[in-house]
């Protein structure tokens, strides 16, 4: 039997990386200093065994948010990837290639919780192509985020042989 894992990477794809085996848990963090390096109302993280995890194109660039925290998110478009601190290495949840495969468990940091969050999934919906008319550039976009599958070959890596 082929060894599980699961892969993800930056939205440019300068970056990517390979989680093998188990996460350690999933979960969302709602605290401030989360909320400030994801730009989002909390972040999600599967958190891991630093040796379970092979960056397999680039590696993320780091800011230290503290004394004991360091935040890895690509140089090349700045997607948050990584959250290591004294206890742990964790991924962005949502750099995943498949986070539906990664469902978060628990929850942290709740001192910094919005309260609207509780009632996100109360709001009004609407599927994307719902009103093309008012956006029809909708109807033609071309996504240039790397795909949410390992490339052979990516256009945003910059040492691979079969660029053009
Ligand atoms: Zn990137
Ligand atoms: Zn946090």
């Amino acid at each position: 039997m082929a060894m599980q894992f699961y892969t993800g990477g930056c939205q440019c794809g300068a970056v990517r990386f390979r989680l093998h085996g188990k996460p350690r848990d999933v979960s969302i963090c709602h605290c401030r200093m989360c909320q400030k390096a994801f730009g989002n109302y909390f972040a999600p993280f599967v958190a891991c065994h630093p040796a379970d995890v092979e960056w397999t194109r680039g590696a993320p660039k780091q800011f230290a948010s503290s004394n004991f925290v360091t935040r890895g998110f690509c140089g090349d478009c700045g997607t948050p990837l990584t959250y290591e601190a004294p206890d742990g290495l964790s991924l962005a949840a949502g750099a995943f290639d498949d986070p539906a495969t990664l469902p978060p468990t628990l929850q942290y940091g709740t001192e910094g919780k919005l309260p609207f969050t509780d009632h996100l999934s109360r709001l009004p919906g609407h599927h994307t192509d719902f009103d093309i008319e008012s956006a029809p550039f909708l109807a033609d976009i071309v996504s240039n985020q790397h795909p949410d599958e390992e490339m052979p070959f990516w256009r945003g890596s910059l040492s691979q042989p079969g660029d053009e």
